[in-house]
């Protein structure tokens, strides 16, 4: 919460331009994933994006942007190449390679929206004609040894820059399960490859597995093998996030998957 501070409604600035003979994607910051993921499924195109069709470009690119093609292709904020803003005395000015840099350096990444309105940004996109979207469940007797396997061998080192993924450890009908899902930039057989680890654990079930282009196959992971549950509308969410300054031992992921969140509690 900011004093003295307005909202300015931008949902309106929600235009979507590509040019694929220079490979630019060109959206307003109104655009959501849905809409800027649909535009460019017509084409072979593909700028790094979010898991989550209604969160938009406006906060997203400013923020990073971690995506599932993120490991390939950087976070969000790495593919613009301008932005055009608006900034407190009304003046809308171009932040690019040659104008007005330290703009765009200061409105890629976590920023937190306090230079200026955004109102147009521009991505220099990729070739990438389809993905491999896939998921697998375990069960919570295996969880904290795959958390331990993902730390040693899927973050840092090992795991092919294709691969791209989001780790969910919850409840499905009653049982605890951790499951595992993401796209792979290429075929399902070498995706395959790239998770034979994971795969190798006794409980592993391979419950999602199609291909096709990005924005396709994130819809189809939103709710495949099931949609990870949302809070009821109207409720507030609390999310929490850091980084961890050294790896976690086995002991230490069992805790993980062994804690039990108190009661809900009321977010002030
Ligand atoms: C369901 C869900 C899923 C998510 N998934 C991911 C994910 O996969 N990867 C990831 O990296 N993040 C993810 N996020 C986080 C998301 O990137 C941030 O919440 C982001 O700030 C949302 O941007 P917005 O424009 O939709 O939201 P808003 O609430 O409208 O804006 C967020 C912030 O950006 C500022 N801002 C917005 N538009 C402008 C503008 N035009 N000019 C200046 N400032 C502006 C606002 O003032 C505010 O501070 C997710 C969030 C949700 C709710």
């Amino acid at each position: 919460m900011l004093d003295h501070a307005i909202v300015i409604d931008m949902s309106a600035f929600d235009c979507v331009e590509i040019d694929e003979a220079a490979m630019t994607v060109r959206a307003g910051p109104g655009v959501n994933f849905d809409k800027l993921n649909g535009a460019m499924n017509a084409t072979t195109l593909h700028v790094p994006s979010g898991a989550c069709g209604n969160v938009c470009v406006g906060g997203f690119v400013q923020g990073g942007g971690y995506g599932y093609t993120s490991r390939m292709f950087g976070i969000q904020c790495d593919s613009v190449v301008a932005m055009r803003v608006m900034l407190a005395d009304g003046s809308v000015v171009v932040a690019d390679a040659n104008n007005n840099t330290d703009l765009l350096w200061a409105m890629c990444g976590g920023t937190g929206g306090n230079f200026g309105v955004l109102l147009q940004v521009t991505w220099q996109a990729q070739q990438v004609p389809g993905v491999w979207a896939w998921a697998v469940q375990f069960d919570a007797a295996d969880a904290a040894a795959v958390l331990l396997e993902l730390q040693s061998n899927y973050m840092r080192t090992g795991a092919a820059p294709e691969l791209g993924m989001m780790i969910n450890l919850g409840f499905h009908e009653g049982q605890q399960v951790l499951l595992v899902q993401g796209m792979y930039v290429g075929s399902a057989d070498d995706g395959m490859q790239a998770i034979a680890s994971l795969m190798a654990f006794p409980s592993a079930q391979l419950l999602s597995s199609l291909t096709g282009r990005y924005g396709q196959m994130d819809v189809f992971l939103d709710s495949n093998p099931y949609a990870i549950p949302n809070p009821p509308d109207g409720s507030k969410e609390g999310k929490r996030s850091g980084y961890i300054a050294a790896p976690l031992a086995l002991s230490d992921w069992q805790a993980v998957v062994d804690y039990r969140p108190p009661r809900p509690t009321r977010i002030a």
